[in-house]
């Protein structure tokens, strides 16, 4: 498997997000920029910046075509994107991605308002992603080391789906894979 690099990620990015976002009006590209762009602004760790922008690197490196759940198809991009993710970068950066969609049935368990404002799309995967969580899942997932993160992670994935709001270019946030990469090398 050739090498994942800083480029190869922003060009896979560039490259595959052209695609649309789920049922939205934004593409895959914009909703990786909008939730990284969140997460930088609400002050979060590099870790956590670089999460935001690869979470759904998963519906970029499968071949299912597009919106596999309107076929009613779970694509599984949180696994994919995580094993994909594991070659080159550590659990604060691996494990949001893999429990940014157990992180949607947690916050459907345990925030009573939190399914209502759940986009249509969303709501279609929740159900092929096997629904809210049982009281046992809740427990375990809060026991998870990265689970705060990957609560955070969810909302700001909520939150980007805005059409035409203006981000800087995935370029921006390059000094973030460098760094979250190279700390990665340095421990391996
Ligand atoms: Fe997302």
């Amino acid at each position: 498997m050739p090498e994942i690099t800083v480029d190869s990620l922003l060009t896979l990015l560039q490259e595959k997000g052209t695609r649309r976002y789920g049922l939205h009006d934004v593409s895959q590209l914009q909703h990786a920029l909008q939730a990284a762009l969140l997460a930088e602004q609400e002050g979060c760790g590099r870790e956590l910046i670089v999460a935001s922008l690869l979470h759904d690197i998963g519906h970029m490196v499968h071949g299912l075509g597009d919106n596999p759940a309107e076929r009613g198809v779970d694509d599984r991009h949180e696994a994919l994107g995580h094993a994909y993710l594991a070659r080159c970068f550590g659990p604060e950066v691996t494990e949001p991605v893999r429990l940014h969609v157990a992180a949607k049935r947690y916050l459907c368990a345990t925030e009573p308002d939190y399914f209502s404002r759940l986009s249509p799309d969303s709501v279609l995967s929740l159900s092929l992603q096997g629904g809210p969580m049982s009281d046992a899942e809740v427990a375990a997932f809060r026991a998870l080391p990265q689970a705060e993160a990957a609560v955070l992670l969810r909302r700001f994935d909520e939150a980007a789906k805005v059409k035409d709001l203006p981000t800087p270019p995935a370029g921006h946030f390059r000094v973030y894979l460098e760094h979250c990469l190279r700390s990665e090398q340095a421990r391996s």
